[in-house]
């Protein structure tokens, strides 16, 4: 019966170009290699452990120094280019020289197209939304000791991993110095971003991702505004590598608008940067931001998704 065949021919025809439409719908980046490499969660929460038994690690403090040696003989051990970008700044209440510094931690130090991944080094000096003791011990296991101790596992896999760009880990130091709402934020990224701006280096930033408060037991991250607004490109693609990884801590919505050390490399240094943070922490600015408050699985999701992130990033192209 020739009638039959015409439907026939026109399921054929039908199925063909919903392949061929399938295919160009399909994002080039869908076949991005998925990694063989992942964090060791048990490993990361070792370094946050190690990081926190420090105490606190105030700009200009003990602490803070014992911190930069910490940091300084674990990158030195895989052979990364380490520099120090120190300057002094006032301290907000006596008004005396505190010593800032600024680690810069290169991989494949000679590309000249380079990705920046950024966290605070400093902890705040009080716990000043703890409820019983606003003059506390502020340790920052979340809030200081998450971005430190997951740059620490991302160094046993950049070496494996072929990332699109050059990466330099930055720790920032002074990023809350403060004793009252009227003392300064993010002194350390202000100083790094002006630099940038006024003594162009031989390469360029073309991207970074800042990490603050990764770290948290429930992790949840969300899209965070100011990152939108001024780095939507870089933003959306963390989460979209995210989503194809299927990592449901990163949700793919804007929640929180958030002051942070990724609005000087923004606005000064024209880098455009997104903040990776946990604004739902609970423990954020009591004594509670403990190692206990954190887990390792949280640190080692957001180690995997920045691994990955690296490896397939492309921005303006
Ligand atoms: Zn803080």
């Amino acid at each position: 019966m020739p009638s039959l065949k015409a439907p026939s021919d026109r399921v054929t025809t039908f199925v063909v170009s919903l392949v061929v439409l399938l295919a160009v719908m399909l994002p080039a980046t869908s076949f991005a290699q998925q990694l063989n490499v992942t964090c060791d969660a048990g490993r990361a929460f070792g370094y946050l452990e190690q990081v926190c038994r420090i105490g606190p690690r105030i700009s200009g403090s003990d602490g803070m120094l014992k911190q930069q040696q910490l940091i300084i003989e674990h990158f030195q051990k895989f052979g990364c280019e380490i520099r120090a970008q120190s300057f002094d700044a006032a301290h907000p209440v006596n008004g005396q020289p505190v010593r800032m510094t600024n680690l810069i931690v290169s991989w494949n130090p000679r590309a000249k197209d380079r990705v920046l991944l950024c966290c605070h080094y400093d902890t705040r000096p009080y716990p000043d939304r703890d409820f019983f003791r606003p003059r506390g011990t502020f340790i920052g296991a979340n809030d200081g000791g998450s971005g430190v101790a997951l740059f620490m596992e991302l160094a046993h896999h950049l070496r494996q991993i072929q990332p699109t760009y050059g990466v330099d880990f930055v720790f920032f130091d002074g990023e809350e110095l403060v004793y009252s709402d009227r003392d300064k934020y993010f002194l350390g990224s202000e100083y790094f971003a002006t630099w940038y701006r006024d003594h162009p280096p031989e390469y360029r930033y073309v991207c970074g991702v800042l990490l603050d408060m990764v770290g948290g037991r429930r992790l949840k991250l969300y899209q965070e505004r100011n990152s939108v607004k001024l780095a939507r490109e870089v933003t959306q693609s963390v989460w979209d590598t995210a989503k194809r990884m299927r990592i449901r801590e990163f949700i793919d919505r804007v929640k929180h608008e958030v002051r942070d050390d990724h609005l000087p490399l923004n606005q000064i240094a024209r880098i455009p940067t997104c903040d990776l943070i946990d604004f739902d922490y609970s423990a954020w600015h009591t004594t509670k931001d403990l190692p206990s408050a954190c887990s390792g699985e949280s640190l080692a999701t957001v180690g995997n998704v920045l691994l990955q992130w690296l490896t397939e990033v492309r921005i303006g192209e």
